[in-house]
């Protein structure tokens, strides 16, 4: 979209398969929400998983209570690193400013915070139950707030029994909680004079879909906001704005939702269905798309010669790429350099940075 346009790259390939996920957030639109210490998880995850696109963010991480808005497994991600003793994150592919970050935070407690109640929560009972085996850490949720209720699926039920597990009174030794609360949304951010977020209001769902009865305080220095990621357009490929992807059928791209087929342009991942699902959904995922390709390439009579070639036209432009072999040279640098400091991994997180590695910046 903006060294090359993506009718450039289909005229340089048989196929082009767009997986470029959803790396926007879903809104949350409450006052406040611009405060100093008020962040989206979206900015949060990306900068302590190295995206070069967020090398400079910084995150206070010296307050002693933190929120989490959402139940989601990204809430439940947030939460975890923000509750992790840094030491035990070291070894990790974390990156540096953001394990230095927690290296300077003293969080002692974390909300986590869902609109509806526990059966409704969007985590996967694997991972709230993993929140369990942190280190120095107590987990917290009220009893009275997991209904067993009869009836229910499998999978809430899994849920309702991996968290029926925190529904234990605070232990006095341990000096970090992450603690759940259920059938709360927030309305209303607080800061201080210097434009700091201190608090967040919240109000008490009583009961599906009836007003808000009751509101509530929390002094909270940080809130990260994990409502949900959204995918962003494609320059030059269909969208789909309501759904937030690129509209398709098994994997085709169609040139409106319920529309036709763009010849040889092709969608898998976040991007093609939304920002759903745990790893595994991707591999039934792609494979449709994977499908669609193979079925299109034996029916096609392409002449496998192209109106353009893809590398000479970068280098005429001056555009510095990273091409497979430069890309695995930089895994195997990267996993040399984390050897050396004995973590799986040390990640490049500036491109700069990285070129340079490459000898080619
Ligand atoms: P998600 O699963 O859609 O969860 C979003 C959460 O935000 C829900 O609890 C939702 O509540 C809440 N929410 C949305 N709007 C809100 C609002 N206005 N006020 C308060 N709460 C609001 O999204 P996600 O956590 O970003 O995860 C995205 C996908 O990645 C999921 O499929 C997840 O399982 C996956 N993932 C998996 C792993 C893993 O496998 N370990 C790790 C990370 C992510 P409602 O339900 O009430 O809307």
């Amino acid at each position: 979209g903006r060294d090359l346009t993506l009718d450039e790259l289909l005229a340089t390939q048989d196929q082009v398969v767009l997986c470029t996920g959803a790396h926007g957030d879903r809104t949350l639109d409450i006052p406040g929400v611009g405060l100093r210490g008020s962040h989206s998880a979206t900015e949060f995850v990306a900068s302590y998983n190295g995206h070069p696109d967020h090398a400079d963010d910084r995150f206070d991480l010296a307050v002693e209570r933190a929120a989490v808005i959402g139940v989601g497994n990204v809430a439940l991600d947030v939460a975890r690193i923000l509750m992790s003793d840094p030491r035990d994150l070291e070894t990790t592919d974390i990156a540096e400013p953001a394990l230095n970050a927690l290296r300077g935070g003293r969080i002692r407690e974390c909300y986590v915070l869902g609109r509806r109640g526990p059966a409704q929560a969007a985590f996967t009972p694997a991972e709230v139950r993993e929140l369990g085996l942190i280190r120095g850490l107590q987990v917290l949720v009220n009893p009275e707030e997991i209904d067993h209720a009869a009836g229910v699926d499998r999978m809430t039920r899994m849920k309702l029994e991996s968290l029926s597990r925190f529904a234990v009174p605070p232990d006095p030794k341990v000096d970090r909680r992450i603690k759940f609360r259920f059938g709360v949304s927030p309305l209303e951010l607080h800061g201080d004079a210097t434009g700091r977020v201190v608090g967040l209001t919240l109000a008490h769902n009583e009961g599906v879909a009836q007003a808000m009865t009751r509101t509530e305080r929390l002094d909270v220095g940080l809130v990260i906001r994990a409502v949900g990621y959204r995918g962003v357009p494609v320059a030059g490929a269909p969208f789909d704005e309501c759904r937030g992807t690129i509209p398709s059928e098994n994997g085709r791209v169609l040139d409106r939702p319920a529309g036709d087929p763009v010849p040889r342009l092709y969608v898998a991942g976040w991007i093609k269905r939304g920002p759903t699902g745990v790893l595994g959904t991707n591999k039934p995922d792609a494979s449709e798309t994977v499908r669609s390709m193979s079925e299109d390439r034996e029916a096609s009579s392409g002449t496998g010669a192209f109106a353009l070639d893809l590398v000479p036209l970068l280098e005429r432009r001056g555009i510095r790429f990273v091409s497979w072999e430069d890309w695995r040279i930089l895994d195997a640098l990267e996993l040399e350099r984390g050897r050396r400091a004995g973590r799986v991994r040390s990640k490049f997180l500036r491109r700069e940075e990285f070129l340079r590695a490459l000898g080619t910046g």
